[in-house]
């Protein structure tokens, strides 16, 4: 695969991602941004193009002729108090009483009711349309903003979703992402709680430094990577709509862990989109544009857009992309599914 993308320097410089090796500008959060990137149009897969182009041929199971990956970023499973406020004042304004009830009545009934503990219902959801995806999940300390939650305190829903077939990875912490220490430590917690061996990983807020913690993550042991993807833009950041092993301009060699890039996250839809049904233009627009070069789109929906009353909009949309993609006939899986199928055929 190699060969082909640098036999074509501007094509191989797109997808190694050479400008983001020595950036002249970072975010707060030491992102790469969209904004800063000279690849501007990108919602067109077109080093995937270009490698379908020279002979690249992908299938899926049952001659399904693209994939979607779903994933969710577990950031919450209690409602921080501003969501409990704005929640509120949602079901108190729509005079929707039972609601308000399920998104306070857990401060008394106890934590397990929480509103945001919602893994299953999303399984069920998923499920209807014959899909599976992947959890996410912190398992540090440290955040910017606030504690997020204890692993441990929900080991019976970890088993619930693998036992099920869903996946279970690591959401790295906000300041680990360029730390094999602070990872390994991460992945050794949940997966003790967990009780299995995990392959997967996103890093909050999507911080990532090409192409060191690729590296890192290859080193702590993850098979696969999901964090490569714009957090002010969707499309595709490398030109790529398949999964792919990166590669190291600096030590030229291939780095052994499998890419499975982010193509849509919802607070990125949202925030480039001017209103719902704009942001369905766009995510179909991409899934449109994936199905026509075979590839794997993946999408991110967190699990507090879920059981939010005034996130309604979001999970709506993410129920309206399943039923798109189901009546597409898409391979709607998770990203341990998807790497399996790549490890085995390309
Ligand atoms: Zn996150």
């Amino acid at each position: 695969m190699y060969n082909i993308l640098k036999s074509n320097s501007e094509i191989w410089g797109q997808f190694s991602k050479k400008e983001e090796y020595s950036p002249k500008q970072l975010d707060s959060h030491e992102r790469f941004n969209y904004s800063y990137s000279m690849h501007k149009d990108v919602s067109n897969p077109n080093v995937s193009k270009y490698l379908i182009q020279n002979g690249f041929q992908v299938e899926y199971p049952n001659n399904r002729k693209f994939a979607v990956c779903l994933t969710h970023d577990i950031d919450d499973i209690y409602p921080p108090l501003t969501h409990t406020l704005l929640s509120s004042f949602y079901c108190f304004k729509q005079l929707n009483l039972k609601e308000l009830k399920k998104q306070v009545s857990w401060k008394i009934t106890g934590r397990t009711n929480s509103p945001y503990i919602n893994f299953r219902k999303i399984m069920e959801l998923e499920a209807k349309y014959d899909a599976k995806s992947s959890f996410y999940f912190i398992a540090s300390e440290n955040d910017p903003r606030r504690f997020r939650y204890n692993i441990e305190d929900i080991e019976n829903e970890l088993k619930f979703i693998v036992d099920n077939g869903w996946e279970v990875g690591l959401h790295g912490g906000y300041y680990s992402y360029n730390n094999l220490d602070e990872i390994l430590s991460e992945k050794r917690r949940l997966e003790s709680v967990l009780g299995k061996n995990i392959i997967g990983f996103r890093n909050h807020y999507l911080r990532f430094k090409t192409p060191d913690s690729w590296k890192i993550l290859s080193k702590a042991g993850f098979k696969y990577d999901t964090t490569f993807g714009y957090s002010d833009m969707v499309g595709f950041r490398n030109g790529m709509c398949h999964p792919f092993k990166p590669y190291d301009l600096n030590e030229n060699k291939e780095i052994d862990i499998l890419e499975i890039p982010l193509a849509v996250m919802d607070v990125a839809l949202f925030d480039v989109a001017d209103s719902v049904e704009d942001a369905w233009n766009y995510a179909k627009k991409l899934i449109d544009i994936v199905e026509e070069n075979n590839g794997i789109i993946t999408i991110l929906w967190h699990n507090n857009v879920f059981d939010n009353p005034f996130r309604s909009s979001w999970s709506l949309l993410y129920e309206k992309i399943l039923k798109y993609c189901y009546e597409k006939n898409a391979w709607m899986t998770n990203g341990a599914e998807i790497w399996n199928w790549w490890n085995d055929g390309y």
